[in-house]
């Protein structure tokens, strides 16, 4: 466990915020791209008093990291989390999971798939897989509106300075849209097209339940795809 300061709060949206984390001493917070951290809350019971966060940074090696949080009105943690302010303590853990990126995935093309705060580990594995060479990245990212897309600016820009880098948002609430609907047909002509691939999957219960019988109805299997599922 470690104790953090809350250094920066960007309102996203009413219901999205991205929190700035920085260590006291300025020792480096060591992550892979991929990997979560716990929040601890300081008096609900030990049962249930951490939630996971995926850590959203886009560098790896800083006394900072970044969390993008979703407010869950009806939840336990996040109402808490969303009135914490800059200058505020955090208690949390060592960063830890194993949804990570591996130097044998860059051997093929990598499929990024996710909604929402989903993004949040994909930022830096997408950052590590560009800069070490990796095949072709696509990143299908869906959203309800326009605005509520993460990080849309450095995605577009990112596809300007990296020709492997394929940006594809997809949006559920606006018809207008060139990609208007779900993730699912979209990452699913990509796959059509490219075929063997690496797959990375993060968001919510339902959106990972109908990638993965896709993905299996499409003939990929667990050595391929990887999920991160949020609840
Ligand atoms: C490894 C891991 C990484 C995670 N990373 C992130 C992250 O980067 N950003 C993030 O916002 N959350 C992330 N989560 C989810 C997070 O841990 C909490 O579950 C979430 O913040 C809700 O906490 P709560 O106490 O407010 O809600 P709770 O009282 O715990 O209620 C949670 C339940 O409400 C539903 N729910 C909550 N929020 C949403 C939502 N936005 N959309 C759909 N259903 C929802 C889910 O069914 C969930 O089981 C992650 C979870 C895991 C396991």
């Amino acid at each position: 466990m470690m104790q953090v300061e809350i250094t920066n709060i960007i309102d996203e949206s009413f219901r999205v915020k991205r929190f700035e984390l920085s260590t006291l001493d300025g020792s480096v917070i060591e992550f892979v791209p991929g990997q979560f951290i716990q929040i601890f809350h300081p008096t609900l019971p030990e049962f249930n008093n951490t939630r996971s966060y995926s850590i959203s940074s886009e560098i790896t090696d800083s006394n900072k990291i970044e969390l993008c949080v979703a407010l869950n009105e009806n939840g336990v943690f996040t109402p808490w989390l969303f009135q914490q302010v800059v200058g505020n303590m955090l208690e949390i853990s060592e960063p830890k999971g194993e949804f990570v990126l591996y130097d044998a995935h860059l051997n093929f093309p990598l499929v990024f798939v996710c909604t929402g705060t989903g993004i949040a580990p994909f930022r830096s594995m997408i950052h590590k897989a560009l800069s070490l060479g990796s095949q072709e990245v696509y990143l299908i990212f869906g959203n309800r509106k326009l605005n509520d897309i993460l990080y849309i600016k450095e995605w577009e820009s990112l596809m300007v300075q990296n020709s492997k880098f394929h940006f594809i948002p997809v949006l559920s609430q606006e018809s207008a849209f060139e990609n208007y609907g779900y993730v699912h047909e979209f990452y699913s002509d990509i796959l059509r097209e490219i075929g063997e691939a690496r797959i990375f999957v993060c968001g919510w219960k339902d959106m990972c339940a109908e990638t993965r019988n896709r993905l299996k109805e499409m003939g990929y299997n667990r050595k391929q795809y990887f999920f991160e599922q949020y609840d």
